[in-house]
């Protein structure tokens, strides 16, 4: 049978729009091995995605078949991406770090048909997969071709599967979501009405391929036919090569996590003012410690910072400015409203909607950019993808984010925590978030995290904090300043001095390692020693 095509509303064809009005425009500028820049315009992204889906065309896979590509982002693994996108078979974005247990989990979840890798990269001896490939500049090499398949479609529908993503873990164990075309491409177009980027832009993704983190900066950058600097790791490793990097890319936007920044904050701030260009800078993932935004925003003056909020289940929920200055005192960063098209709505813990301002509630998210369903698990699927509490009587199915908020009187949201950072000590109900941000509070403290350690048969708060510079927290003067904040049993049982916060993959607080750590005080100063290295 001939080769499936994308109909409507396929990420291929909205990515590529720009090559009908603008072909020779940069869509990806990166630097080689050397460091030298290179320039791919949307006419040679779109050769190439071509030349890939031949190869790929040639294979014989069907509609859905699975292809995992493992690489960092580049012009090339653009390409293959829109190429998987172009045949409809869903992508499933593994970074090159990623251990081979984890990408065998991965594997024999999903049953790939084919592994895909940049060409710089070795085989995985001990991954197996039924086909696999690599690729780069020069064209798509089979090495070993999975069994041809009977081709049962033709056309590439909007509700196929984009891809999958596994999440990192912090959330709870790792969840492979999948995405629609629709809802990417539903998600994508809010971004062009939001105007989060324009086509004069150049925008920094400096997140790993596997984090949807990554998707979200192709895609906004090329569906807005702006130009895609994707920042290699070895540019990340230090503050001077990243802002280097940056300045000379000439970089308009730049899209991490809080934590991208740290580095650079803590060591070498001045070097910010480099950055001329820079117009926005944009955070997601988790909160942003208030001490390092603001210092972040004296070292940008005139530098738009936006809260990205949301979860991979929508790619994302909404993007707030954040007010320059910070009010002083602030505790909790806004949320704002949801993106274009969608909404975030407040439910209480008896299901109810909240409509008081001041009080708390569970975001659920209201949209058409929703992912299709958790890989292979219509249970875990069915507890997050629920009826609409506003009138379940529509069937319309909302997302239950697991996310706490606090109503503004506006009707705009401040993020509080994950309902699972609500924890219960002896009755009480705590939120390990305030307690957070009552030790950023501190001076000197730049970041916090709190987790409950188990210790002789119960659980204790401990505490763990980041200085702007070489010492420890005097910890007697900082429980004291908890104890007059806060009530009694909010009040941490100790407090550690950590060079650092341990960070996932991703570049999000580890909690789950914090907690290990904490937990052996031997560990945590394995920890300090590990991360002041
Ligand atoms: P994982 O971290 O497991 O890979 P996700 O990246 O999907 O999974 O994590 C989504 C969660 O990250 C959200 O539910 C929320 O708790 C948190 N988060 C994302 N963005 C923000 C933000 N701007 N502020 C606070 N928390 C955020």
């Amino acid at each position: 049978m001939e080769r499936p095509r994308p109909s409507v509303d396929n990420l291929y064809g909205l990515l590529m729009e720009p090559v009908a009005v603008a072909p020779d425009r940069p869509a990806v500028v990166e630097a080689d091995d050397k460091g030298v820049l290179h320039e791919t315009s949307y006419r040679r992204l779109d050769l190439l995605t071509q030349e890939y889906a031949a190869a790929l065309d040639g294979l014989g896979l069907d509609v859905g078949d699975r292809v995992i590509v493992e690489a960092d982002t580049s012009a090339a693994s653009v390409a293959m991406l829109l190429a998987c996108s172009m045949l409809g078979l869903p992508f499933v974005t593994v970074s090159p770090q990623t251990p081979d247990t984890r990408l065998q989990t991965i594997v024999s979840a999903v049953e790939p048909a084919l592994h895909a890798r940049a060409d710089s990269l070795a085989p995985r001896e001990r991954v197996e997969v039924e086909g696999s490939a690599h690729f780069g500049p020069d064209g798509l090499v089979v090495e070993r071709a999975p069994a041809r398949r009977v081709r049962r479609r033709r056309n590439v529908l909007a509700t196929d599967t984009a891809y999958i993503v596994f999440t990192s873990g912090s959330t709870g164990r790792p969840k492979g979501v999948v995405m629609s075309h629709r809802s990417i491409v539903t998600f994508l177009r809010a971004m062009r009405t939001d105007e989060l980027a324009g086509p004069g832009d150049r925008v920094a993704g400096t997140s790993p391929l596997q984090f949807d983190f990554a998707l979200f900066g192709i895609g906004v950058a090329l569906s807005s036919g702006a130009t895609l600097v994707p920042v290699r790791r070895e540019d990340l490793s230090s503050p001077r090569r990243m802002i280097g990097f940056l300045r000379d890319a000439e970089v308009t936007q730049v899209h991490g996590v809080p934590s991208l920044w740290r580095p650079v904050l803590r060591h070498d701030p001045d070097l910010l003012k480099e950055l001329e260009p820079l117009r926005s800078v944009v955070f997601a993932g988790e909160e942003f410690p208030i001490p390092e935004l603001r210092r972040l925003q004296e070292m940008l003056p005139g530098v738009r910072v936006v809260n990205g909020y949301g979860a991979t289940e929508s790619m994302a929920a909404s993007f707030t400015d954040v007010p320059d200055p910070l009010p002083a005192g602030l505790e909790r960063l806004s949320i704002g409203y949801a993106h274009a098209g969608a909404e975030m709505t407040l439910v209480d813990g008896r299901g109810a909607i909240v409509t008081e301002p001041g009080q708390t509630g569970e975001i659920y998210l209201r949209s058409p950019a929703l992912f299709t369903g958790y890989w292979n698990d219509p249970e875990a699927t069915a507890a997050v993808l629920v009826p609409d509490p506003a009138d379940p009587r529509h069937g319309q199915k909302v997302f239950k984010t697991g996310d706490l908020a606090r109503l503004g009187a506006q009707g705009d949201l401040s993020f509080v925590g994950r309902s699972d950072y609500q924890v219960q000590i002896h009755g009480n109900r705590v939120e390990l978030g305030e307690i957070e941000s009552t030790l950023t509070r501190l001076p000197r403290v730049t970041a916090a995290a709190v987790t409950l350690v188990p210790r002789s048969g119960d659980h204790v708060l401990t505490a763990a904090v980041v200085l702007d510079g070489p010492g420890d927290i005097d910890t007697r003067a900082a429980l004291a300043f908890c104890a007059q904040q806060l009530p009694a049993y909010m009040v941490p049982r100790s407090i550690h001095t950590l060079a650092e916060l341990p960070l996932t993959v991703n570049g999000k607080v580890d909690r789950a390692l914090l907690t290990e750590k904490l937990a052996s005080p031997r560990r945590t100063s394995d920890l300090r020693h590990a991360t002041n290295a």
